[in-house]
């Protein structure tokens, strides 16, 4: 996943609002009676659809005498590493079979038991509310829905994913369906071999808009809901960008292991930043219209194509299988996440979308990032993401695994001059995990960094920089790669507000506790109209803002603010908090070798 990147005016302490949810502590449910011919059915019309609602049913052969069928609904969709219960949205569950009720009870919060009685078919059904907007959930408009698999897919408990299905789309004649699952000969039916691939494969119903272009092992489809939400020039530049990013990542692995991919969009005013989600053939972003066209967008594109390969393909032996009904931790998502997100950064120089100045840019605002939240190992924040940590590292393992990937491929390239990279081992775990179906493990990580870089080990740099919290060496590291940075100190206002567009204004998504804002009594949902006099949709507004007010901590600022139908003025006391900046840049006094492995790493071998 791309975490939602927050369209922030202001500078501000961000804080993470999220809850964990109370850990599941369930005894292990008893064991399924089987079940066989499993064919899933969902409507979708415009009835329905006013009311949010989805109806599902779910048809298939019990074979297990009286045992009961016991059937479950997912806690999360991989890639999104947070519980959210999708049971929590199922209404009305019925169980039949040949027109006779069945009766059926809860195990847990989302498994259900249903006496089923003998060998015969059965179906069960439910209404399922589709009303959240977020890529691993299901939302649903007039005219649209967008759902995952995992929110409606009822599975047999403690049996084998590997039972094949199909799924069939009830809507009306003149909607769409988009989605990777294959069709079948029958109309609007769609076939998975496994369980794992049926909620893999995400699918939009209704009105959008849907293209395509020719790629190198089939098409790129790109739906885009609602119609007109992607410009139709932004459309084809972007299309014709992707289709060469693909090529590109899949050189990465030597093989493109998809016929066709999709891109599923969603446009929505309520939606203040941009996330993604990641499939085995497709992914679906939701997006704040203000980023359509913007450089974010390519650079999210590029980073959930690249976890085609990893992590929904090669990924760490702690996330194979995927497990549905509980949480999956691995101290791995800092090469998941972090290095799906450096191969996103060099794709897009490596295809042409960006060039080395738009590589460097990009490395240095992930270097101040880091630079700017406090130490913690990779592995720990790996860890701890399923509980959204609120000190300032919850998503720390995106731009610092990307860093410490950028490190390995430049210690790689230099331990070997330039004939190997990273790009081997991603290429060796993929062969020699992904493609004899088991995740990697720790041992195999290390041995193929340690294989690719002539047999240098790795397990001080593991000590220090992936299982540690020493700072990168990037004075000793850069210059290999014939490139350096210039770090640097501002001292910068902070307001203590995040803040996002949407159709009414800048509204205010979260204060910081302590902060000017907070004691100022900005509240969450306020509009904010300016800042010290300064209009906040000034495009110069931190400098602005910064000349207005100075530099000196506890000078008065005032918010000028709407809230509900009052405009107020609520002063609070400035804060100025140090920023590390960072500037990468081609060393001019490089050596050759440098220069060769810089070279290396922005093109394609
Ligand atoms: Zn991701």
């Amino acid at each position: 996943m791309r975490l939602p990147v927050m369209v922030a005016i202001l500078v501000a302490s961000l804080l993470e609002a999220t809850t964990a949810r109370a850990q599941d502590t369930r005894t292990t449910p008893p064991i399924s009676a089987p079940i066989s011919n499993v064919a899933y059915r969902v409507t979708f019309d415009s009835a329905g659809a006013r009311r949010r609602l989805l109806h599902v049913d779910m048809s298939f052969v019990s074979g297990g005498g009286d045992q009961p069928v016991i059937l479950a609904l997912p806690a999360w969709t991989p890639g999104s590493y947070e519980l959210d219960y999708f049971a929590r949205a199922v209404l009305r569950f019925n169980a039949e079979s040949d027109g006779h009720p069945l009766t059926w009870d809860k195990v847990d919060y989302d498994t259900w038991r249903v006496r089923a009685q003998g060998s015969k078919p059965v179906t069960v059904s439910f209404d399922y509310l589709a009303d959240t907007l977020d890529n691993a959930m299901a939302w649903a408009r007039s005219d649209f829905v967008m759902f995952n698999g995992t929110n409606l897919f009822l599975y047999p408990e403690g049996r084998s994913f590997d039972f094949p299905s199909t799924v069939t789309i009830r809507t009306d004649p003149a909607w769409r369906v988009v989605t990777g699952m294959t069709p079948a000969s029958t109309p609007s039916t769609y076939t998975a071999s496994t369980y794992h691939e049926l909620v893999d494969m995400p699918f939009f119903v209704g009105r959008f808009d849907l293209d395509s272009v020719r790629a190198p092992n089939g098409w790129l489809r790109f739906a885009a809901y609602p119609s007109g939400s992607m410009p139709r020039a932004t459309l084809a530049s972007t299309l014709a960008q992707l289709a060469k990013i693909v090529p590109v990542e899949g050189a990465v692995f030597g093989e493109i292991p998809f016929s066709t991919y999709t891109v599923m969009q969603i446009a929505d005013s309520t939606y203040g930043g941009i996330s993604g989600l990641e499939h085995e053939n497709s992914h679906v972003d939701v997006t704040t219209p203000l980023a359509i066209g913007e450089p974010i967008e390519m650079s999210i594109y590029a980073h959930e194509i690249f976890h085609a390969w990893n992590v929904k393909r090669l990924r760490p032996s702690d996330l194979w299988p995927y497990q549905y009904a509980h949480e999956q931790p691995t101290t791995w998502l800092w090469v998941s996440e972090g290095i799906t997100d450096y191969y996103a950064d060099l794709s897009e120089v490596r295809a042409g979308v960006i060039d080395s100045a738009g590589f460097f840019e990009l490395t240095a605002g992930k270097m101040a990032e880091v630079a700017n939240a406090p130490p913690v190992a990779l592995t720990d924040a790996s860890l701890t993401t399923w509980i959204h940590p609120e000190d300032g590292t919850a998503d720390i393992y995106y731009p610092k695994g990307s860093l410490a990937g950028l490190m390995l491929d430049i210690l790689i390239r230099d331990a070997s001059d330039d004939r190997a990279s990273l790009d081997d081992v991603m290429r060796a775990l993929y062969r020699e995990c992904y493609k004899h179906g088991t995740g990697f493990t720790a041992a195999q990580w290390w041995a193929a960094v340690s294989a690719a870089a002539g047999g240098t080990s790795f397990a001080d740099f593991n000590a220090k920089y992936i299982d540690g919290r020493d700072p990168y060496p990037w004075k000793t590291v850069l210059p290999l790669a014939g490139l350096r940075a210039t770090i640097d100190t501002v001292r910068t206002p902070t307001l203590g507000v995040s803040a996002e567009n949407d159709s009414a204004g800048v509204r205010v998504a979260r204060v910081a506790p302590g902060s000017s804002a907070d004691e100022a009594g900005v509240e969450p949902g306020d509009y904010l109209l300016s800042v010290a006099g300064v209009p906040v949709t000034d495009p110069s507004f931190v400098n602005r803002l910064r000349d207005k007010v100075g530099l000196r901590s506890g000078t008065p600022v005032s918010f000028h603010l709407q809230r509900g139908d009052d405009t107020l003025d609520v002063t609070g006391k400035l804060q100025v908090q140090e920023r590390v900046t960072v500037r990468v840049d081609a060393d001019p006094a490089a050596t050759p070798k440098a220069i060769r492995i810089r070279s290396g790493l922005l093109h394609v071998r």
